[in-house]
């Protein structure tokens, strides 16, 4: 038996899978993922993923300008990002945020800011790269939290202490949980995953980034986050059921509903 389960940022769009992205959706479903949330990186335009796989793998989208394209971004691309806020109801704001390794970090800035003030205006949930730079982002973010939608978005790729974990949590954000958490040299952020609040957390595979443990090198795909939710299991005390439904429910919350269908279990084939 595997579990439902949610990869809440996968770049299924990018050219890596074109060759063969209805055998990784097929694997991907085969391992339990019911859903996928592909997030924007550049134009303003909502990944373009063929719906044609052959599995219910059901797809969710946001828009936004990452921070490791902030060369290529143009204010009409900020534009776009607004149109298709206004034109879809269902979109989250993402992939945005600061990044220390890349360049230009006054435009990062600028340009985080102009993103979250439009998921303030649009209400929708922010999904947040960072690297080191978690104290930059909430420097931005901090006057506008109380206007964002009451679940605020993933702070993606979680890595950091348990006072880091816990203070994200505390102000309405996910933290998503990858492969990292499969490394075993990764304690600290190993630790701060065991404690957080079971509520603030969400699975996510980053794929094709981020390979989880003894795959290091290879493409990452979304069926992965099997192996992500074995070693979150490893981690928790709570019942391997009682993740699944939380883990669950947390990723719902995010798109904005709670499905009906949510037992977190034996709907595989
Ligand atoms: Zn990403």
């Amino acid at each position: 038996m595997s579990e439902s389960l949610f990869d809440t940022h996968c770049h299924l769009d990018f050219e890596v899978f074109d060759e063969d992205r209805n055998e990784v959706l097929q694997r991907a479903w085969q391992a339990g993922v019911r859903h996928i949330l592909v997030p924007g990186t550049q134009q303003g335009d909502i990944a373009s993923v063929s719906l044609v796989h052959g599995t219910q793998i059901q797809l969710h989208r946001a828009v936004g300008l990452h921070p490791y394209f902030i060369q290529q971004h143009k204010p009409e691309h900020l534009a776009r990002v607004e149109e298709q806020l206004k034109q879809d109801q269902h979109l989250l704001v993402g992939e945005i945020g600061l990044d220390r390794t890349c360049a230009d970090w006054d435009k990062q800035c600028e340009l985080f800011e102009q993103q979250v003030q439009l998921a303030v205006k649009y209400r929708r949930p922010l999904i947040l790269h960072h690297r080191k730079s978690q104290s930059d982002l909430l420097g931005i973010l901090t006057p506008y939290l109380e206007q964002l939608p009451s679940c605020k978005g993933v702070l993606h790729a979680f890595s950091g202490s348990e006072q880091q974990a816990q203070d994200w949590i505390a102000k309405g954000f996910k933290l998503g949980v990858g492969g990292t958490i499969t490394y075993q040299r990764a304690q600290k952020t190993r630790a701060a995953i065991a404690h957080a609040p079971l509520s603030g957390l969400v699975l996510e595979t980053d794929a094709p980034d981020m390979p989880i443990a003894g795959r290091q090198g290879q493409r990452n795909e979304p069926c992965c986050i099997a192996e992500v939710f074995q070693a979150l299991q490893r981690l928790r005390d709570e019942s391997r059921a009682e993740l699944a439904r939380a883990l669950w429910d947390n990723s719902h919350q995010l798109i904005g509903f709670l499905a009906a269908d949510a037992s977190g279990d034996n709907a595989t084939c």
